[in-house]
């Protein structure tokens, strides 16, 4: 959201505009739950919505963390596997044992990449959960922000 629509003339201005470009009316008011100045037809209060956002993405990459651990291991063995099947010194072709270890690789990485993104898919909205429960005065915004 870069720009916002005057509630005078409806037409748009920069979203951090005091005033109407247009017709000087106010496009910022008081928030009454924050007290720092916002635009006036926000959907939800801006400070606690960045706050909230703030948290609960430093909550989910720490709780995803071991997940990207536990994939990059797996990634990195399977690498130095194929590696060493294919690339021991006896190849007399080596363009082709290459050609045949990237093959490996692949069939190793492209599941193992989609299952990586099916599991934090599904975690995150269990971490979300988590989250709403271990911090319910960031209930109300997350509902709001519809999170
Ligand atoms: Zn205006
Ligand atoms: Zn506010």
């Amino acid at each position: 959201m870069d720009s916002r629509c005057c509630t005078e003339c409806n037409r748009y201005g920069d979203n951090w505009y005091s005033f109407c470009p247009h017709c000087g009316g106010e496009m910022m008011e008081r928030c009454g739950e924050c007290g720092f100045f916002e635009p006036i037809n926000k959907k939800f209060c801006i400070t606690q919505a960045n706050e909230a956002s703030q948290d609960l993405n430093i909550f989910v990459k720490q709780k995803l963390e071991i997940y990207d651990k536990i994939f990059s291991y797996i990634i990195l063995i399977g690498a130095m596997a194929i590696g060493i099947k294919f690339f021991d010194g006896n190849s007399v072709n080596q363009a082709a044992s290459a050609f045949n270890a990237l093959q490996y690789f692949l069939i190793l990485a492209v599941p193992l990449v989609i299952a990586y993104c099916v599991v934090c898919k599904v975690r995150r909205k269990k971490i979300i959960e988590k989250f709403k429960a271990e911090n319910p005065k960031y209930l109300a915004i997350l509902e709001k922000m519809g999170i």
